[in-house]
């Protein structure tokens, strides 16, 4: 049976439904995020798993029991909020400590735990200082290792990295997979981040609206997005109006709407003349000046550079089919000194096969 079993869940707030029957389930030892754009409901769902709001409807099993009206503090569970929440007057040590004193656990064993924790988070050497003497990142692990002192179940983060500066972000999103390899506790995650949520996570909740849209791993969810919404808003993603021709068993023909036909995988349920989109992202297409015409898996379209975007280790390039559509792709610019292939208005040759895109 996995850990936490979220089954049916409902939240209302008056009449708005902020969570609207949600069911998922998230496995022991599992980095799972619930990702999604502001106002999806991501948080009120987590804010129900630490206890601080309670279903509407809807059960949610933590390790075989309903928790859904037990209270925060008989929960198996911890929250490390954004703001870090330490207390200002109290040293590391103390801070880390202050779980295990207010279980009653025996002085004796609070230093060793202690130590344990400060040593997982690399601030052995912090434990005398107070949160006003410690850089974001530090206090933010601070913060994890006092919700990890007393050995939770489950621990719930919330947008945990946001205050965090980029640079400083990257390096504490590898802390946090290293931390939970280690510590081998279920983390549930949230973030508006689709990068974030691609580079941390084992599996994604993708939430819109209150529900959960797609829930895959990262690669998967990047791959074949079931909507037009996920592919839009995880990563670039071209999406071409397209229609179903014909349907066969390894692969379809679609007609994309104004530029030509190709072929896709096929889809469970497609009909011919079902309408949808090609969902297709800038690495999969290739971009030349000619490309050989060599692989029949391939389908290729003639256009003109419209774009150009140097981002240092790739260029993007948008490019206008003859009929005026635009589609994103991109070069990495690999070779030396090497910052573009082409220029606005070169005219250039598309080319992708037909399991790079994917038909919604
Ligand atoms: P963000 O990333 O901005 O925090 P979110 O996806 O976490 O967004 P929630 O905080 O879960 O979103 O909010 C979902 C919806 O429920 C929002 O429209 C919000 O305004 C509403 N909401 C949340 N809490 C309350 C509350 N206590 N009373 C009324 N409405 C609320």
């Amino acid at each position: 049976m996995a850990l936490l079993e979220i089954r049916d869940v409902v939240k209302r707030f008056g009449d708005f439904t902020a969570v609207n029957h949600v069911s998922l389930s998230v496995e022991a030892g599992e980095f799972f995020t619930l990702l999604g754009p502001s106002g999806c409901g991501k948080t009120t769902l987590l804010r129900m798993l630490a206890g601080f709001e309670q279903p509407d409807s809807g059960e949610i099993i933590l390790d075989g029991v309903n928790v859904a009206n037990v209270p925060p503090e008989k929960r198996p569970v911890h929250t490390v909020f954004q703001n870090y929440a330490l207390f200002p007057h109290m040293t590391v040590a103390q801070n880390i400590a202050f779980p295990l004193k207010m279980a009653g656990v025996p002085q004796s064993e609070i230093a060793g735990r202690v130590d344990e924790l400060l040593e997982d988070v690399r601030l052995q050497e912090f434990a005398k200082r107070y949160p006003h003497e410690l850089s974001g990142g530090q206090r933010q692990r601070v913060a994890i290792a006092r919700a990890l002192v007393n050995r939770p179940k489950l621990l719930l983060l919330d947008e945990p990295l946001s205050a965090l500066d980029a640079k400083l972000r990257e390096q504490m999103q590898i802390e946090l997979i290293t931390l939970q390899k280690e510590v081998g506790i279920t983390f549930v995650y949230v973030t508006h981040d689709q990068g974030e949520a691609l580079a941390l996570s084992h599996r994604i909740a993708v939430m819109s609206r209150g529900q959960v849209e797609q829930l895959d791993a990262p690669e998967h969810i990047y791959s074949y997005p079931k909507s037009r919404f996920v592919a839009d808003f995880i990563g670039q993603c071209n999406l071409l109006d397209a229609t179903v021709l014909d349907v066969g068993t390894d692969r379809m023909t679609v007609e994309i709407a104004g530029v030509g036909q190709c072929h896709v995988l096929p889809v469970a349920g497609a009909a011919a003349g079902q309408k949808g989109c090609l969902t297709l992202r800038p690495e999969k297409i290739k971009l030349g000046a000619t490309l050989p015409a060599d692989d029949s898996d391939e389908v290729h379209f003639k256009g003109k550079v419209h774009d150009c975007l140097y981002l240092g280790d790739v260029t993007i390039y948008i490019v206008e089919l003859d009929n005026g559509m635009l589609v994103e792709t991109m070069l990495p610019n690999s070779a030396p000194g090497r910052a573009k292939f082409f220029d606005d208005n070169d005219l250039v040759e598309l080319a992708w096969r037909y399991d790079a895109g994917h038909f919604i």
